[in-house]
């Protein structure tokens, strides 16, 4: 005999977001019924029924998306990758859309841009997200605005809810990549973007373990044309990595509370080390984004870039050496990486080429300042 008890789902909008991530997307509360939803592991299903294959649906990734559905407010679809989520949505633009987009936010998706100007399939005007006046300037007879704030790694902030509403105004579509600031500090769907896209693999999973992204929209005919584009592009998340991916997102909370916490004190002693040329953070006072990031967003992210005082050469150095701080790139996870981002040949010219991109993880902050002073020390 199985019996159904009430579920925190049915009353989701009066949970706060922390609780949101604890406990969405679980199983149907009936009489010994697990806790987590399983692994679904099918290619197929019997006949007749709703998914009957498995690059339709499954249970697995339902769960992930109806977590990630109570934090971004939006039905939500998760992708292979987190560029797989984005070219997914551009793959839906019509020929000679017209994207307004950062100069210089993540070099995945400044690639597909390029690709995308080059075969003519799109037109790109590129600004600077947190120029408020230029971005105003450039929107007229765009098809999208595309916004990655902070961005990667720049960390420059914009001003979303005037951004948004100025588009939206206009019948411009917008899209944001929520990647760096996450659903506990800034919910886009909220500010009236239409299209919320995220690198799971980061904050959300949060153990550096799997490479994953989603789409989340409040438009039921959008979520429909960016679900057959996942059927038929076949972009499909494997069943293990969603399953990871929900595991991890269950303490995103206490995760993203200590690692800000982390980046603030470290972003501070960083201003002032002899080894350091300007260090971005929101969260820093004297940053230039500090007082927009404020009026908005719910804290600052855990992502630190700086320049090194002794150039690149030095910069190498100083990542090379850190024992605790991993030398590596990516973010969002338990552990502290860094790198210098020009190390890679995609990174946008308007990032020095000196720039050292720090994820703080949730490590003991004494520990972390004691690796990152003697490695920046050493590397001079
Ligand atoms: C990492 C990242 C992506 C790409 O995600 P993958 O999961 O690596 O495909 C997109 N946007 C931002 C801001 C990122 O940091």
């Amino acid at each position: 005999m199985s019996t159904t008890s009430a579920s925190p789902e049915d009353s989701f909008e009066t949970l706060s977001l922390q609780s949101r991530v604890v406990a969405a997307g679980r199983p149907e509360r009936t009489s010994d019924a697990g806790v987590n939803v399983p692994i679904e592991l099918n290619s197929t299903f019997l006949a007749p029924g709703p998914t009957g294959y498995g690059r339709y649906g499954n249970k697995s990734w339902s769960a992930l998306e109806s977590a990630i559905e109570a934090l971004e407010c939006g039905s939500t679809l998760v992708f292979s990758s987190g560029i797989a989520a984005i070219s997914s949505l551009f793959s839906i633009l019509p020929r000679g859309a017209v994207i307004t987009a950062s100069q210089n936010g993540y070099s995945g998706t400044m690639v597909l841009l390029g690709q995308a100007e080059a075969s003519g399939a799109a037109e790109v005007r590129y600004v600077d997200v947190s120029n408020t006046e230029q971005v105003l300037a450039a929107l007229p007879g765009s098809t999208l605005l595309w916004l990655e704030s902070p961005t990667n790694p720049a960390l420059e902030v914009a001003d979303m809810p005037r951004l948004i509403a100025a588009a939206k105004g206009q019948n411009i579509g917008v899209a944001v990549d929520n990647t760096f600031a996450t659903p506990l500090v800034q919910q886009p769907l909220e500010m009236g973007a239409d299209v919320v896209v995220h690198s799971l693999t980061k904050y959300i999973s949060g153990h550096s373990d799997v490479i994953l992204g989603s789409i989340s929209t409040k438009d039921q005919a959008l979520y429909q044309r960016l679900s057959d584009v996942r059927k038929i592009n076949g972009a499909i998340p494997g069943p293990f990595e969603v399953w990871l991916a929900l595991r991890g997102l269950r303490t995103l909370g206490v995760r993203m509370e200590r690692a800000q916490k982390n980046a603030l004190e470290i972003a501070t002693r960083l201003s002032l080390h002899p080894a350091v040329d300007r260090v971005r953070y929101p969260g820093l006072p004297t940053d230039p984004h500090h007082e927009i990031a404020k009026s908005f967003m719910k804290g600052f992210g855990a992502v630190i870039s700086f320049d090194h005082a002794g150039g690149a050469q030095a910069a190498d150095r100083a990542c090379a050496a850190s024992l605790l701080v991993a030398h590596a790139t990516s973010l969002g996870g338990v552990e502290s990486l860094w790198e210098r981002r020009h190390r890679w040949s995609t990174e946008s010219p308007t990032i020095p080429t000196n720039l050292i991109r720090l994820s703080v993880g949730i490590e003991d902050l004494e520990d972390l300042w004691s690796d990152i002073d003697k490695a920046l020390l050493g590397s001079l």
